[in-house]
């Protein structure tokens, strides 16, 4: 069965989408640690990150690139945290937060809870 993030990709599910190309697509997450909390995924659906080969794990650093480059601009935090972490979705993810302290990017916290139209002005300042 397709992951969750697949069904995103195909648009089978709803996402608020920041930047896509032929092998990767960022998208909001849903319970964001702070405003702008993006996923950036591989669309093909590899669940261990380090399981990608070389060409598509290097692919999506620099995918992930120009999208933090724009969150860092956009937000003003003083850096863009990088995070592969979590086995809740079997599909290979970047966790890209806006952090002005560690412990912005502490996963225990309780999530933001933003309205479809915080989350929509959010992407359109976000998206490349
Ligand atoms: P984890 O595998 O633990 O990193 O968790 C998956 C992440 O995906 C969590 O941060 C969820 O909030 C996020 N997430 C799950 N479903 C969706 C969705 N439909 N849209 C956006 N983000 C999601």
């Amino acid at each position: 069965m397709a992951s969750i993030f697949s069904k995103i990709v195909a648009g089978e599910i709803p996402s608020y989408k920041i930047a896509e190309s032929d092998k990767y697509y960022a998208f909001l997450d849903i319970n964001p640690l702070a405003a702008g909390h993006t996923l950036v995924i591989p669309k093909q659906e590899v669940d261990y990150f380090y399981d990608l080969d070389d060409d598509m794990l290097s692919g999506m650093i620099i995918f992930a690139k120009e999208i933090a480059q724009k969150m860092k601009a956009v937000t003003g935090c003083k850096k863009v945290a990088t995070v592969v972490l979590g086995l809740e979705v079997a599909h290979a993810h970047i966790h890209l937060i806006p952090m002005n302290n560690e412990s912005d990017v502490d996963f225990r916290r309780e999530k933001l809870k933003l309205t479809p139209e915080e989350f929509q002005e959010i992407a359109s300042k976000l998206k490349l």
